[in-house]
């Protein structure tokens, strides 16, 4: 019952770069430590599986004693994150990150929990939703914007938004539909009242000021083009900003904040899927064939060609020009001694299942 996007430690790898290059890069910031006092210490804590080594980062050495196998996973789910942060299309996201704005804890804690679903719906279900929530997260919803590039033989570049006739549909389009926009007010509605709802069923009184707080978070808006803000299409795509988790906080505890999240944002995900994606998919279908564009054409286009070529610009993108930031993490990490990023979980294996997507298309 496991979903189809399950994790091998090489798909990441190739995505990223080549191994060869990824180890070199992680041996050139080791050494041993090799001050002679500390061996006979040193060999007895590696038959515990512990290693001290210290771990350089613009030329300063940071020393640790770790077991090995934390360290390491650390290492590589820190390189693997990096890789993810520094896609193009993630460049808002990565804004975003770098002023504190994404709970990445809460982000990979909800999309970890799509990965690992209760075994109560169909397997083909469950993966059609992993898939879903995946192409939101990474841009990827066959949205005219998209269509145009992976289809330019099927798709012009002018048609207009179907529903509205007014511009070219995008991810943003979507959210200033005018057709939609009743939809996604009440979707917006919906999400506010079922958290404060959920809230009030812990802590049925809530301070004053709460409401302020609440209805002031940016996770309201529409977006603009005021991209320092995370907007509602955010949290639409699976990421949860800290404000939002912040403001719940104030009045749960930190376990009812999270359960919280992953249950409202869940549903919230599944309700803009089943009434504005699919209601949206309905109308474009009929437009379609309005146009004569049918499956069989789709099929026959240049997608094979566009699509290979974007794969292989968007690997190679990242990987000459890929600033080195997995490194400082790691380096606060060992000097803090606090997980790097502030990540309490294992994210490897949910960076992955991302990746092994992206790797699809
Ligand atoms: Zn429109």
């Amino acid at each position: 019952m496991r979903p189809t996007t399950t994790f091998t430690r090489e798909k990441p790898l190739d995505f990223n770069t080549t191994l060869a290059n990824l180890t070199s890069d992680i041996r050139a910031s080791f050494f041993l430590t090799t001050n002679p006092t500390q061996v006979a210490h040193r060999q007895q804590q590696y038959e515990r599986g512990i290693v001290q080594l210290s771990f350089l980062h613009n030329n300063i050495a940071h020393d640790f004693t770790s077991d090995t196998r934390t360290t390491i996973k650390a290492i590589f789910d820190a390189v693997n994150f990096n890789g993810l942060l520094h896609l193009s299309r993630w460049s808002n996201i990565k804004d975003l990150s770098d002023n504190s704005n994404i709970d990445w804890a809460a982000t990979w804690n909800l999309f970890g929990n799509h990965i690992n679903a209760k075994k109560t719906t169909t397997s083909f279900k469950h993966s059609i939703l992993v898939s879903f929530r995946t192409k939101l997260m990474m841009d990827e919803l066959p949205l005219m914007n998209n269509l145009v590039k992976r289809h330019p033989d099927v798709y012009k570049q002018e048609w207009k938004c179907v529903m509205c006739l007014q511009e070219q549909e995008s991810w943003s389009h979507l959210w200033r539909c005018p057709h939609l926009a009743p939809r996604i007010a009440a979707l917006i509605q919906e999400t506010k009242s079922a958290c404060v709802n959920l809230i009030k069923d812990i802590r049925p009184v809530l301070p004053l000021t709460f409401d302020n707080t609440w209805n002031s978070l940016s996770c309201w808006d529409l977006p603009t083009t005021n991209t320092n803000h995370v907007t509602f299409d955010l949290i639409i795509k699976g990421f949860i900003p800290t404000a939002f988790t912040t403001a719940i906080s104030t009045v749960v505890n930190k376990k009812e904040t999270s359960a919280i999240i992953d249950s409202v944002i869940s549903v919230a995900q599944t309700v803009f899927r089943e009434e504005i994606w699919s209601y949206r998919c309905d109308l474009f279908t009929e437009w379609e064939a309005s146009k004569g564009i049918t499956t069989a054409i789709k099929k026959s286009s240049s997608a094979g060609f566009v699509r290979s070529r974007a794969s292989v610009n968007n690997r190679h993108s990242n990987s000459p020009s890929i600033p080195d930031r997995w490194k400082s993490w790691i380096a606060q990490a060992i000097d803090t001694g606090r997980p790097w990023l502030g990540f309490q979980i294992h994210i490897n294996s949910l960076v992955a299942s991302l990746v092994q997507h992206f790797i699809k298309f």
